[in-house]
């Protein structure tokens, strides 16, 4: 599809141009046109990338992050999107702090039918924000965002309504129990190439688009 179609149905919802697997030209084009916000699933694949493009594109971390790499992306990753244990929230926290600055993640929802998916469920992610508000600030260098999820794959359109219509119902309990009054928890990152319009009509923020931009990954 092109890049400038897609921006026009998409509003006011950002686009993260999911770039895993493609080459820095690709990025470049998209660039020139005027796309800031790039979305990779590997750290290799990030850093590599990051070293030879410019350096005001945000880099948006959607895939699975083990602790271990969290330092690696740490200097420079705009936002972390499948932050999915407090583990990894704490190491992020940690990798800030030594850099300086503050990390937006969003917090990975299990949401799909299928086992393979990643992501917390509601109790994990009371758990989360128990500790995220708990007197003190523990985790001063991270910025919960919001909440990111995948539906199942699937052509029943219904079957991804309810999924995308739980997750956006997560963003608002959470919202209203644990940050009152508070306006930094508003982004709601769902919708990829097959399902971004179902997405949009239920209240995404956010769409993670890939082979629709840059063409099917082999
Ligand atoms: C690959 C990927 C996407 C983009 O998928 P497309 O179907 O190519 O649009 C979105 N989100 C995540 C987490 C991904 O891994």
């Amino acid at each position: 599809m092109e890049y400038g179609e897609l921006l026009a149905e998409l509003g006011k919802t950002k686009l993260v141009a999911v770039s895993k697997t493609k080459p820095v030209s690709a990025i470049m084009a998209l660039y020139v046109k005027g796309q800031r916000i790039f979305g990779e699933n590997k750290v290799q694949e990030m850093l590599e990338k990051q070293a030879e493009l410019p350096s005001d594109i945000e880099w948006h971390m959607i895939g699975h992050l083990q602790t271990n790499k969290v330092k690696y992306i740490a200097p420079f990753v705009a936002m972390i999107e499948s932050v999915d244990s407090l583990k990894l929230l704490f190491e992020i926290e940690k990798q800030a702090a030594k850099h300086q600055r503050s990390i937006d993640v969003l917090l990975q929802m299990h949401i799909a039918q299928e086992e393979t998916k990643f992501g917390m469920n509601l109790k994990e992610l009371v758990e989360v924000m128990e500790y995220y508000t708990a007197p003190g600030k523990p985790l001063g260098h991270v910025c919960i965002r919001g909440l990111m999820g995948m539906a199942t794959l699937t052509d029943d359109e219904q079957v991804i309504r309810e999924e995308f219509r739980t997750l956006k119902q997560h963003v608002e309990f959470i919202r209203r129990g644990y940050l009152p009054g508070e306006n930094h928890f508003t982004e709601l990152s769902m919708g990829m190439s097959h399902d971004y319009r179902i997405a949009i009509s239920e209240g995404s923020t956010l769409v993670r688009i890939g082979s629709l931009l840059f063409g099917d990954r082999s």
